[in-house]
């Protein structure tokens, strides 16, 4: 049987005396194989990878696992406690400040941890995202394991011209780890079928590795995308979305939602498909009370993606 071992990387004491830790779980198999590293919760607001780490654990059977997988269920415990994108001390987005720096904000700190603790040790890394507290979001990075992104499961992939600096993947990618940035789920919607897929999607990345028996499932038909849009409304007020069906086609200047103002009962702004044909890879399911500059929808180029 894989032994479990919860192997907990301490940060430092906070100002109201609480250790802050970042909670490592180790799972070593009774074969040799490689080392798995998953992690979830970067962002504190994208909750829904953070239960998708505890479901898989709890439910799938690792008895015959092979190699190691290292788990880090939550990588910003702070952030998720307060469901928020940054962390609360210095209101810093983790995943801006990789690899961070030992004696650096508290935000830098964390990065320095989760290199040091977690990702160094990595021969593949699968982070888990989400849209957040009101965007739901659906797609996975192909970023330098081509296989193992299209083995998840998902339908629309996206191969980004260059990777962000200072994410947990601009360190991997730059240490050869064959490392998938999964998008999955998020806003006020039951989550249940996103937690689902997304354990599904682990076990057929895990399976592609040959760690555990049988085969992964054959993914849906995919779209890879070179190139997305990200609509940022220009207002805040109540977002009304006019595009609900995750994954579906919009045309060129089609409304995508509407900013209305419930102050003044005007419609501030209208967002449109800026693409001929384009594809919905982030919106929102429901009304939602939005600032500027939010994710308001992601929005891919079909005439520019691979078939
Ligand atoms: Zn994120």
């Amino acid at each position: 049987m894989p032994t479990r071992t919860y192997r907990p990387i301490h940060v430092g004491t906070l100002a109201s005396g609480t250790e802050l830790i970042l909670p490592m779980h180790e799972i070593v198999g009774d074969r040799s194989g490689p080392t798995v590293g998953i992690s979830a919760g970067i962002h504190g607001e994208e909750a829904t990878g953070v239960e998708i780490v505890y479901q898989f654990l709890r439910r799938q059977d690792l008895s015959s696992l092979a190699g190691r997988l290292l788990v880090l269920p939550i990588a910003n415990p702070f952030s998720y406690a307060a469901v928020s994108r940054g962390t609360p001390i210095d209101m810093m987005n983790l995943n801006r400040v990789f690899p961070g720096n030992a004696d650096g904000f508290l935000t830098e700190q964390l990065a320095h941890k989760i290199v040091e603790g977690f990702l160094k040790h990595l021969d593949v890394y699968v982070d888990l995202h989400a849209g957040g507290s009101t965007p739901t979001v659906d797609y996975v990075y192909i970023i330098n394991a081509e296989p193992l992104s299209r083995a998840f499961g998902s339908r629309l992939l996206y191969r980004p011209k260059e990777t962000l600096m200072g994410t947990s993947i601009s360190v991997t990618r730059e240490r050869g780890i064959r490392s998938v940035v999964v998008e999955l789920g998020g806003g006020r919607v039951d989550q249940s079928a996103y937690v689902d897929r997304g354990i599904q999607g682990l076990l057929n990345i895990l399976r592609t590795l040959e760690m555990l028996p049988g085969s992964p499932a054959d993914p849906p038909s995919q779209v890879a995308l070179r190139e997305i849009v990200t609509l940022r409304p220009h207002h805040g007020g109540l977002l009304l979305p006019e595009v609900t069906t995750m994954g579906g086609e919009v045309r060129s200047g089609q409304v995508l939602g509407r900013i209305v103002s419930p102050y003044s009962l005007q419609e501030l702004e209208a967002v449109r498909c800026p693409f001929e044909r384009g594809v919905i890879v982030l919106t929102h399911l429901t009304p939602s009370v939005v600032e500027p500059g939010i994710y308001g929808f992601m929005i891919g180029n079909l005439a520019t993606a691979e078939a």
